[in-house]
C-alpha cells in the first residue's frame, strides 16, 4: 500500500513516502496499521486551495486524519492496548504543558500537532505511530468505517456544547433535530450513540 500525497495544490500522487520507514515506536506509543481513513473537507480544501489560512502546503504532505486501524506493535510502557486491537485515533496531539491541555480542553491547545495540517503528515498511508493516550480500543459492534467517523460525530457534539454554553443555544438543539439515529455521522455504535443522545438531551434542557 502506498501513501496519498498532496504534492502541491491540485496535484496528488500515490507513492512510497519516507516517513513510513522513519517513525519509531516510543515507550508510550503504538504502531497502527491503517484500515479506513475518511476524506474530510479540510483534505479536499488543501487539495483545491493548497492551504487553509496560515497553514499552507509548502512541501509534499500525506492527507487524511479521520482513521481507524489495527495495533501491530506497542511500546514497553503501553498498558491498555495490545497487538491485534481494533482502534480509532484522536488526530490532534496536544502539548501536555499548555494551559488548555491541563484544563482538559486539549482540542483547543494552540500548539496541537494535527494530522494532515502542514507540516504534520496525515494518515492516508500504510501505518502510523501514535501515542497510546490518543488511541482508543473499539467495541466489537463498531466497524472500521464507523470508527473512522467517530471524530466527526464527536466534533458535531462539541459544537453543540459550545453553542449551548454561550448564546447560541440553538446549536445543540438543531444538531439533535437534524441528526437522526440513521444519520451516518452518528452511526458509530450503540455506546457512542447513546452517550451523544444523553449529552444532547442535557444541553437541550
Ligand atoms: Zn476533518
Amino acid at each position: 500500500m502506498k501513501s496519498l500525497v498532496l504534492e502541491e495544490k491540485m496535484r496528488l500522487s500515490l507513492r512510497d513516502f519516507p516517513i513510513e520507514r522513519e517513525e519509531v515506536v516510543g515507550p508510550h506509543d503504538v504502531r497502527i496499521k491503517l484500515h479506513t481513513v475518511g476524506i474530510c473537507g479540510s483534505d479536499v480544501h488543501y487539495y483545491t486551495h493548497g492551504g487553509i489560512g496560515v497553514f499552507q502546503v509548502k512541501a509534499p504532505m500525506i492527507l487524511g486524519h479521520e482513521a481507524s486501524g489495527i495495533v501491530t506493535e506497542i511500546g514497553p510502557g503501553v498498558t491498555t492496548l495490545k497487538p491485534g486491537d481494533r482502534v480509532c485515533m484522536e488526530p490532534g496531539i496536544p502539548d501536555p504543558a499548555n494551559r488548555a491541555t491541563r484544563m482538559g480542553m486539549y482540542n483547543i491547545d494552540p500548539a496541537v500537532r494535527f494530522w494532515a495540517t502542514p507540516p504534520v503528515h496525515g494518515v492516508l498511508r500504510p501505518s502510523v505511530v501514535h501515542p497510546e493516550a490518543f488511541t482508543f480500543k473499539l467495541p466489537d459492534n463498531v466497524s472500521f468505517a464507523e470508527a473512522a467517523m467517530v471524530r466527526t460525530a464527536g466534533r458535531r457534539c462539541a459544537r453543540g456544547h459550545q453553542g449551548a454554553g454561550k448564546t447560541r443555544r440553538y446549536c445543540a438543539r438543531d444538531w439533535c433535530r437534524s441528526h437522526r439515529p440513521c444519520d451516518r455521522a452518528v452511526r458509530v455504535g450503540s455506546r457512542l450513540r447513546t452517550s451523544l443522545r444523553q449529552r444532547c438531551r442535557r444541553y437541550q434542557a
